[in-house]
């Protein structure tokens, strides 16, 4: 099956489509140039000496030096490498502190730890999705192994203040992660003038294809590492190389890095119209997050008295693709974490969807989804 000429796909958030170029960068990589980056004679070096171009591509990104940069096999496994090895770096602190509204990357990793018998602190969030610093400074301790909280939130795109966040784990002497998934390609990142320790990353959030992430490790960071067998990656992940999907996502960090401010103003630019127009033609249709600080490519609404199931389902029907809740835990019968941890209660956040933009959107394709919004939504209140 291939997509239908109509779709109009506003789930970006979940995936997003491979740039053409990226497909191109790692074709010869997938054909021709199928040495092992590893071995020593010149096939195998000409395939080492593209993984250092896409690692030096990714560090430009992100401002940072390219032996900061380890890849991964997605944003999961960054993000579950940088809390064990944050552990793992003194048995005196076995303490974790992270938020209510994370990624299941790092909320399923620390449920998991936690019936191992780490301690784990849940910071909540207020009606905007947002941290109390106060509470925040306080949970952090003298036994804490790591503050992990996310940048952006896949389901709302509400932006935690990361500057004040590494500030207090600088004072505290703890390590800081950050799940940056929802923010590489969208937002500028400066790793040079930050404090952070480690630093997540997936390729498929930002147009390069699934299966391929990476994880940040600041150059003072001790790390231990969580695939352990040759030594790959500088000793620091095990397993050969997925070559191909390693160029393709440098390729795909240059490519964002290139049009970062272009691409951000363009997303936010259908964003807002897309978001405007609803909240002026469809009653009881709300905001969810904090409109502020957000990312400029999602928006997520709620819709007083609908079933975003069924909203989600017609609009499908009229070529239409958007979320409701993360597509990690659509498909279950639990409304969505996130919201539920803003204080939302079950019927709210089981009437609201996620819309997210991409560089690959129009404004015409957000008019499109507009005027399938009106239908799907008279269709329900007419029954
Ligand atoms: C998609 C996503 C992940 C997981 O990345 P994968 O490469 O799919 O494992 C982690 N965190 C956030 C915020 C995400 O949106």
């Amino acid at each position: 099956m291939t997509a239908p000429h109509s779709l109009i796909y506003l789930d970006n958030n979940a995936t997003t489509r491979v740039d053409p170029a990226v497909l191109e960068a790692m074709l010869p990589y997938l054909t021709e140039l199928y040495g092992n980056p590893s071995s020593a004679y010149r096939f195998g070096k000409q395939v080492d000496t593209a993984l250092e171009t896409a690692r030096t591509q990714v560090a430009g990104l992100l401002g940072c030096e390219p032996q900061e940069i380890v890849f991964t096999s997605c944003g999961t496994e960054a993000t579950n490498a940088a809390i064990l090895s944050a552990l793992s770096a003194d048995p005196d602190r076995q303490h974790i502190v992270t938020t209510r509204v994370e990624h299941s990357a790092t909320l399923k990793m620390c449920e998991t730890l936690a019936k191992r018998g780490v301690e784990i602190t849940w910071l909540g969030v207020d009606s905007k999705g947002q941290l109390d610093l106060e509470e925040t400074r306080k949970a952090v301790r003298a036994d804490t192994a790591l503050l992990t909280a996310m940048w952006a939130n896949n389901e709302t795109g509400t932006l935690f203040p990361i500057d004040a966040l590494q500030r207090i784990a600088r004072e505290k002497g703890v390590y800081f992660h950050s799940d940056a998934v929802q923010v590489a390609g969208k937002l500028p990142l400066q790793m040079r003038q930050a404090d952070i320790q480690f630093l997540s990353l997936s390729g498929h959030k930002l147009h390069c294809p699934k299966g391929v992430g990476a994880l940040y490790i600041n150059r003072k960071t001790r790390f231990s590492p969580f695939l352990v067998g040759g030594s790959q990656e500088n000793g620091k992940r095990g397993g050969t190389q997925n070559v191909a999907s390693i160029v393709g996502f440098g390729k795909a960090c240059e490519l964002a890095a290139a049009t970062l401010q272009a691409d951000a103003e363009h997303v936010r630019v259908l964003r807002d119209h897309f978001e405007g127009r609803v909240l002026a033609e469809v009653t009881g249709a709300s905001v969810n997050g904090d409109p502020v600080h957000r990312l400029p490519n999602t928006t997520n609404l709620a819709f007083a008295n609908i079933d975003s199931e069924a909203l989600l389902l017609l609009l499908d029907d009229q070529g239409v693709c958007c979320s409701a809740g993360s597509a990690c835990t659509s498909g279950s019968v639990h409304p969505s974490h996130v919201l539920k941890a803003m204080g939302h209660s079950d019927a709210h956040a089981r009437s609201s969807l996620r819309f997210s933009f991409s560089k690959f959107n129009s404004l015409a394709e957000t008019d499109h989804a507009v005027a399938a919004l009106l239908k799907a939504v008279a269709k329900i209140r007419s029954l």
